[in-house]
C-alpha cells in the first residue's frame, strides 16, 4: 500500500492544481473543523453523496480519520500555496500548462494525471519537504 501521507498529499495536490477549491475546503472542514457532510453540502452547493464520496476516498487513503485529520491539518496551508494549473473561464476549464480546455472537473483531473505527472510530483515533493521542515523545527 502507498504511504498514507503521500497518497493523501497527492489527492489534495491534484484537487488544488485542478482548481477544485470547494472540494479542498470541504475535505478540510470535515476532517479538521468537524463540520457535518450536510452542512458542507449546503455551503458548497454539491450533493451530500459527492461530499461523502470524497470523505470516503480520503479515509481509504489513510485507513483512519484521525490520521487523515492530523495530516490535513499540517499540509493544508502548504497546499494552498500551490499555484492552480487550471482556471475556470466562462464555464470551461483551461489548463495553463498546455492551453487545452475542458468541460468538467473530472476530465481536468484525468488530464493532469495523464499529461502533467511531473508537475504533480514536483508539487507533492515541495509539500513533503516543507512538512519535514515543520516537524523538525518544532
Ligand atoms: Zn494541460
Amino acid at each position: 500500500m502507498e504511504d498514507p501521507v503521500i497518497a493523501l498529499v497527492r489527492f489534495l495536490v491534484i484537487k488544488r492544481l485542478a482548481g477544485n477549491s470547494s472540494m479542498l475546503m470541504a475535505v478540510k472542514e470535515y476532517f479538521v473543523d468537524g463540520v457535518s457532510p450536510s452542512s458542507i453540502s449546503y455551503k458548497y452547493k454539491v450533493s451530500k453523496f459527492r461530499v461523502r464520496g470524497y470523505i470516503q476516498r480520503v479515509t481509504e487513503k489513510t485507513r483512519n480519520s484521525y490520521l487523515a485529520s492530523s495530516i490535513i491539518k499540517q499540509v493544508f496551508p502548504l497546499i494552498l500555496e500551490i499555484e492552480p494549473a487550471v482556471i475556470k473561464v466562462n464555464e470551461k476549464y483551461v489548463c495553463l500548462l498546455c492551453d487545452q480546455s475542458f468541460n468538467n472537473e473530472i476530465t481536468v483531473e484525468n488530464h493532469l494525471r495523464r499529461k502533467h505527472e511531473e508537475h504533480i510530483n514536483k508539487a507533492i515533493k515541495e509539500v513533503l519537504e516543507s512538512v519535514k521542515e515543520l516537524s523538525t523545527s518544532s
